[in-house]
């Protein structure tokens, strides 16, 4: 094997090929073609939930009296609430960062009728997506419980229906973005390597993913490691601590990922999907100065 290969490395060098970017495989090359000289910032975001406030302008007004730059909005309906997110969006320096699922049914559903369920209304969701301006819109491919089919169908239904819904949310402005869990709640789909590559093989600018803190803490060996693997696919990331809490209300330390995420000239947001502990008007202040620390260090 050894000298085949050193034949191999011989004749290609003769033929002045070389190891050009012409001979590396595709997927070597998808992963490192961030840009590596953009400036890279932390764009922190929230969910809805997890912000305190009686409505939609009062809890944007917070949010940017801490530091946030983005707002993150859950899916159901959105077409209806459209008008009214972006009239309150227009009186903040605030931008909108992802919209979180709300589709019914389930992407890769043995069931015809729950699969086409999801379809529709992850249409649905993604033309209001585009007219918010976010970077995508989350979807999880089945939770557990919600199909029979085994990894190697899952894998074949994604990438088909993938094809479509990335046209769909190229054509609207925004993408689709996979979202690996922990096996707890969904054995298909568990590690960023794994979403990217599906994304590498649907080969569709609408179809790209995400990260999330609190999921990789359990299924990631290296948050540097899945992050970089993650590379141009990646459009979104959420944060919470080891125990699903604020970040800084326990151990969990970002700096490993957040070094990735430098590495690979990230430029979307990193948005709060967690539960605070105390106070908070308090805490969340307090987690955005820690989390503001931890990228510095990074
Ligand atoms: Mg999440």
């Amino acid at each position: 094997m050894k000298l085949k290969r050193r034949k191999l490395l011989a004749s290609a060098a003769t033929a002045g090929v070389g190891l050009s970017a012409a001979s590396l495989p595709h997927a070597a090359l998808a992963a490192d073609t961030q840009p590596a000289k953009k400036k890279v910032k932390l764009n922190l975001s929230s969910q809805d939930g997890v912000i305190p406030g009686k409505d939609l302008p009062e809890k944007l007004a917070k949010m940017e009296k801490w530091g946030f730059d983005g707002f993150e909005v859950w899916g159901s309906d959105l077409d209806k609430r459209v008008a009214s997110i972006q009239d309150a969006m227009k009186n903040s320096k605030l931008r909108i960062s992802a919209i979180c699922a709300g589709y019914g049914g389930a992407p890769i559903a043995d069931n015809m009728a729950e699969r086409q369920k999801a379809i529709d209304s992850i249409k649905r969701i993604l033309t209001a997506a585009g007219e918010l301006g976010a970077t995508g819109l989350i979807i999880v491919p089945a939770f557990n419980g919600q199909t029979n089919l085994d990894n190697k169908e899952g894998r074949k239904v994604l990438l088909e229906l993938l094809a479509d819904l990335g046209a769909h949310a190229h054509s609207a402005g925004t993408r689709v973005l996979l979202e690996p869990l922990n096996r707890g709640e969904a054995f298909f789909l568990r590690q960023l390597a794994d979403a990217a590559a599906i994304c590498r093989d649907v080969n569709n600018p609408g179809a790209c993913m995400m990260g999330d803190f609190y999921h990789m803490n359990i299924e990631e060996t290296s948050d540097h490691g899945a992050f970089l693997s993650a590379g141009q696919y990646l459009h979104h990331v959420h944060l919470a601590s080891t125990k699903r809490n604020l970040p800084g209300q326990d151990d969990r330390d970002f700096r490993p990922g957040f070094r990735g995420l430098k590495e690979i000239g990230y430029q979307d947001f990193c948005s709060l999907e967690c539960g605070p502990l105390g106070d908070k008007d308090v805490e969340i202040p307090k987690s955005v100065k820690f989390l503001r620390k931890q990228w510095e260090q990074a």
